[in-house]
């Protein structure tokens, strides 16, 4: 199946694809591995990039331990902070330029999230990693990234994660669970399939961004999936 082709996107990486192999934290090898993906798409695409925190701390995870759940999604959006500062030395160190900016202010660690700036620097080529999440808590950096998708006017949401896109059941549970290739918003949100939260997908929805879900583990799937082929599927 032909697939569109996309000139401007925004990637979602989820902490968990940054912990490589391990249970928590970052692995620098896998950083390195996914840079290389990313690398070999900025020439011909306009990037920029939400990562996510929960390799190194969730918000609800800490409020079910006693914390309280506002600090709690403090820490989580400063864990992205580490994480996207990690994924910006991995790309700088092979040669791709970027700018790290921060939905939380701190002007001495990166930039502020400054959506006219973040535009200029694009259209430099420099890929833009924004940090810190929408900045507020009780949300998630899926949220940040349709937010961000929808402010830099992208042309869609690539969710890179490490299974090979949306199924109409949990695969690793049911063995007849089937991939779609293509699944509407409006199934996504009733059939509760969990691609990203509802918060998330509704403003993609509302906005016709189409989030594309697919493994970013795999070597070479990320070129692949903006030429319009490999293994994903697409959410619109
Ligand atoms: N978070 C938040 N507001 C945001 C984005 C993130 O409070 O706008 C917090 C929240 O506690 C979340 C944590 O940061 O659990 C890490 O983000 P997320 O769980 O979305 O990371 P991912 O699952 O993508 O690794």
């Amino acid at each position: 199946m032909t697939r569109p082709r996309f000139n401007r996107i925004l990637l979602k990486l989820s902490g968990e694809v940054l912990m490589g192999s391990g249970q928590f934290g970052i692995d620098p090898d896998t950083v390195g591995r996914v840079a290389e993906e990313i690398a070999g798409v900025a020439r011909e695409h306009e990037l920029c990039i939400v990562v996510g925190g929960g390799n190194i701390f969730r918000g609800l995870a800490g409020s079910a331990r006693g914390m309280d759940r506002t600090s709690a999604d403090y820490m989580g959006m400063l864990a992205t902070v580490m994480n996207a500062l990690a994924v910006q030395s991995a790309l700088e160190r092979i040669g791709v330029d970027t700018r790290v900016q921060s939905a939380i202010p701190m002007p001495t660690v990166c930039e502020p999230f400054i959506r006219r700036r973040a535009e200029r620097h694009m259209e430099k080529g420099r890929i833009v990693i924004f940090a810190g999440g929408t900045g507020n808590p009780f949300f998630t950096t899926d949220s940040a990234a349709a937010l961000r998708a929808a402010e830099m006017g992208c042309d869609a949401l690539l969710k890179g994660t490490s299974v090979d896109g949306v199924y109409d059941a949990d695969p690793k549970k049911v063995p007849t669970a089937q991939r779609y290739d293509t699944v509407s918003f409006n199934r996504v949100l009733s059939d509760d399939l969990r691609v990203m939260d509802a918060s998330a997908v509704a403003l993609c929805r509302d906005n016709n961004i189409p989030i594309v879900v697919f493994n970013i583990r795999e070597r070479g799937n990320l070129a692949r999936v903006l030429a319009g082929e490999g293994i994903a599927t697409i959410v619109r």
